[in-house]
């Protein structure tokens, strides 16, 4: 059977090419690069090219790059950093009601479980973040605001920019979880204005269970995990070697194919949006696809139910989500959609195509054609 795969913003496979880089780190250069002999050196040599490479992409020092587990540990590193060394007074904390769970839940155990207070800003029905808000919900206590890049349901790209300056101004600290814009967007930490900023390498053709932290210098924290001096003693563990080598080869290959890239995919989700809407009816778009990454469409189907679709569609080979992967395995509405006032018949009835690297017009043309024999049968049968 056919098999077609439209899930990149739940994770992506690995490119030959980073394969191909990471091999000679599990067998032949395995040393620990914190020892001192020639063979531990070697490894520490691939760790500081690829920590150079990653900084140079970026756009920062290199010991402004700090490696971790991935995007999950990148949020809670800097967010519960930060808090942590503010256990006395406490204080607010400012995000949006649409961020990924790695961020939500951080500041909801804060708020819960330390005292901290939190201001969730809405987004507008297309599911931007106004700046205008954003400096409407600074306190008097504000020291920290986490605002993401990318949405990683609707594939909306945020002000960053902006919001970064309205929180200097402020002497708030400024994070953003960029996990979905990598591979996606040029991103440069210097001109976002940033102090903080997350990544994870399997959304980028990398590989699972490696990410990093970009942390501006002079911006003190409070590490999670303690042990010995790795990374500048503020994420302890021996380093996953083979893992941070194919962080880099991906993002090196992210950035240099960026635009034909988007043109690609922005050609190839634009004709996935026509011919669905020419073919079926009732089908909504949310988002803004003047404001949003090329790879990520996220429709609502009127009278079905997205798990129906998605189970469907999954018959026939391809592989979709509805809402985000975890709010997929409850039947609860997406927060985000909520966020977005979405009706929510549509929001119960939404699916989230994203495209990658390996998506061809058949693959497109194939998905139309299973949507529009699936969708009518749906509607005929549902309870909706
Ligand atoms: C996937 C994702 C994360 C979590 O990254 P992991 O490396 O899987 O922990 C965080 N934020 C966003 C926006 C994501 O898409």
């Amino acid at each position: 059977m056919r098999r077609v795969y439209l899930d990149h913003n739940a994770t992506t496979p690995m490119r030959k090419e980073v394969i191909d880089e990471m091999l000679p780190y599990f067998d032949r250069i395995y040393a620990n690069p914190e020892t001192l002999h020639s063979f531990g050196q070697e490894a520490a040599e691939a760790l500081s090219a690829a920590r150079r490479k990653v900084a140079k992409l970026i756009n920062c020092a290199s010991n402004e790059v700090y490696f971790t587990s991935g995007g999950s540990e990148a949020n809670n590193m800097f967010i519960k950093g930060v808090a942590f060394r503010r256990l006395d007074k406490k204080g607010h904390i400012i995000t949006s009601a649409i961020e990924h769970s790695a961020v939500l839940s951080v500041v909801r155990f804060l708020v819960d479980e330390f005292g901290f207070e939190a201001t969730y800003i809405e987004p507008d029905r297309n599911g931007i973040i106004s700046p205008t808000e954003f400096e409407k919900a600074i306190k008097h206590d504000s020291f920290i605001a986490s605002i993401m890049y990318v949405n990683n349901e609707v594939g909306t790209i945020q002000p960053i920019e902006e919001m970064a300056k309205i929180a200097h101004e402020h002497n708030i600290l400024f994070h953003s979880d960029t996990v979905q814009a990598f591979g996606k967007l040029p991103v440069d930490v210097g001109k976002l204005g940033v102090d903080a900023a997350s990544a994870s390498a399997h959304k980028f053709y990398g590989p699972k269970g490696v990410g990093f932290l970009y942390l501006r210098n002079g911006t003190r924290i409070t590490p999670l995990i303690h042990g010995g001096g790795h990374e500048r003693s503020r994420r302890a563990g021996t380093h996953n070697v083979p893992g941070i080598v194919g962080l880099a080869k991906a993002l090196e290959l992210g950035y240099a194919e960026l635009e034909d890239e988007e043109k690609r995919l922005r050609r190839l989700s634009n004709l996935l949006v026509d011919k669905i809407t020419d073919r079926i009816p009732d089908v909504y778009l949310n988002g803004d696809r003047e404001k949003a990454v090329a790879n990520t469409v996220s429709l609502s189907f009127r009278g079905v139910e997205g798990e129906s679709v998605l189970l469907a569609l999954d018959m026939k080979g391809i592989a979709v989500t509805t809402g985000s992967a975890c709010a997929s395995k409850s039947l609860k509405i997406s927060h985000v959609l909520k966020a977005m006032k979405t009706e929510p018949i549509l929001a119960a009835g939404t699916i989230r195509f994203s495209l990658g690297h390996q998506t061809t017009e058949d693959d497109i043309n194939y998905t139309v054609d299973a949507l529009a024999e699936i969708i009518p049968r749906l509607r005929k049968i549902s309870a909706l």
